[in-house]
């Protein structure tokens, strides 16, 4: 991807996750002229799969449910399919770790969710592939929006080649809330946004998701779901995350199987080889020798994560996001959107929330152009 982008654009969207990209891909296909830049070096943010063993699995961003309306629609448009989430079998119970793994019926059904198959990183190369070259910049920091006169703002940051500067008509910012308001000088803004911004927690931006591949999902030839509940971790809840792909009629295998699961932050002093050790000493207890040999193991710990969690101030939990209104609006006459999954008003923080916030930029840029014509 090229690394040093043209100094002007009619479109300038901060921030390459699923939002950001779908805005771009939008402007482009209405003609627009876009620039993305993208700080890290690759785009996808919170999207993020462990590619090992012929499967992905998602240590971010995995499930919709039904009532995430969006995410289906768009997989279409992209002619991705979904998987319906593995839940049935046996789960297993982990009370201590000197005590043997209890094996329980999952006492009642969770609402039905689904997965990307391919994982989430196939919506992101889906969209990022129909964007056209030269609109996509990865290792371009944004630091400072600024209204340049009447008609255009200016976007400045640091590149790896130096700093950087954009002028552009309208400007999309992509990047989650929280983090905007503790690296993003944006000025002029009224100080009821900038406290928005502030106090909007990143979805699941406190958690650690750990993917661990082996050669074949054993647990399933074996009847157990892939569900596990513990309460001494490090992972205190594991889910199946084998594509269908994987099984043969009967449970045989006949590809590699996969398991993510959610744990609280890295400690202070734990190195990630160790937690790592951890993770498969865990997975052996519930599942037995099958388990001591994974093809990989992959921990993401988002709380560290510097482009979604900002190093001033912890990262902090929030239960269920809501709909901030002040975070939806637009802001400089229709010139500067905040776009990222936290402004959606419908599922906040979530992919069908980022899916919408991409959708709200396009309603109202579009009714902005017909008021002005
Ligand atoms: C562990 C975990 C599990 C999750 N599980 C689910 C789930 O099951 N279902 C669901 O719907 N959602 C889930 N989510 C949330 C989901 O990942 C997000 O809703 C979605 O990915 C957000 O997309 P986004 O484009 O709004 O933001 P992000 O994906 O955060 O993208 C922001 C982008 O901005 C870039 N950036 C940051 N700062 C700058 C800067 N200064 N300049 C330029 N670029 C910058 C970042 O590098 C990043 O690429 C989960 C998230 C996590 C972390």
């Amino acid at each position: 991807m090229p690394r040093s982008p043209a100094t002007s654009a009619d479109v300038v969207v901060i921030g390459g996750g699923v939002a950001g990209l779908l805005v771009a891909h939008r402007c482009a296909a209405t003609g627009d002229s876009v620039l993305l830049l993208e700080a890290g070096e690759r785009v996808g943010g919170r999207c993020l799969s462990l590619d090992a063993g012929g499967i992905r699995v998602d240590l971010g961003a995995a499930w919709h449910w039904a009532e995430h309306t969006r995410v289906p629609r768009v997989l279409d448009r992209f002619s991705l399919a979904r998987i319906r989430q593995y839940e049935p079998g046996v789960a297993v119970f982990e009370s201590g770790r000197n005590r043997p793994v209890e094996h329980v019926d999952w006492p009642s059904t969770p609402p039905p969710s689904w997965r990307i198959e391919g994982g989430t990183q196939a919506l992101i190369d889906a969209v990022a592939d129909v964007i056209p070259d030269g609109t996509v910049h990865c290792g371009m920091r944004v630091d400072r929006i600024r209204q340049a006169g009447p008609d255009g703002i200016r976007v400045e940051g640091t590149g790896s080649e130096g700093p950087f500067s954009v002028e552009a008509a309208r400007c999309a910012c992509a990047v989650p809330p929280r983090l905007v308001a503790h690296t993003i000088d944006i000025r002029p803004l009224p100080s009821g946004v900038k406290d928005a911004l502030r106090h909007t927690p990143t979805w699941m931006s406190h958690s650690l998701k750990a993917g661990v591949v082996y050669d074949r999902p054993f647990w399933r030839e074996d009847g157990w779901s892939g569900r596990v509940r513990s309460l001494v971790g490090p992972i205190h809840d594991w889910h199946d995350a084998t594509p269908p792909a994987s099984l043969a009629s009967g449970g045989r295998s006949r590809g590699a199987g996969g398991l993510f699961g959610f744990g609280p932050p890295l400690q202070q002093g734990v190195s990630m080889d160790d937690f790592r050790k951890r993770i498969v000493e865990q997975l052996v207890h519930c599942y037995g020798p099958a388990a001591r040999d994974p093809v990989a193991v992959r921990v993401q710990d988002w709380s560290r994560a510097p482009r979604t969690t900002p190093s001033a101030g912890s990262a902090c939990r929030v239960d269920e996001p809501t709909a901030v209104p002040a975070l939806s609006r637009e802001y400089w006459n229709g010139r500067l959107h905040f776009v990222a999954a936290e402004t959606a008003c419908d599922h906040p923080g979530f992919l069908d929330g980022a899916i919408e916030a991409a959708q709200r930029w396009e309603e109202q840029t579009s009714a902005t152009a017909s008021a002005a014509a």
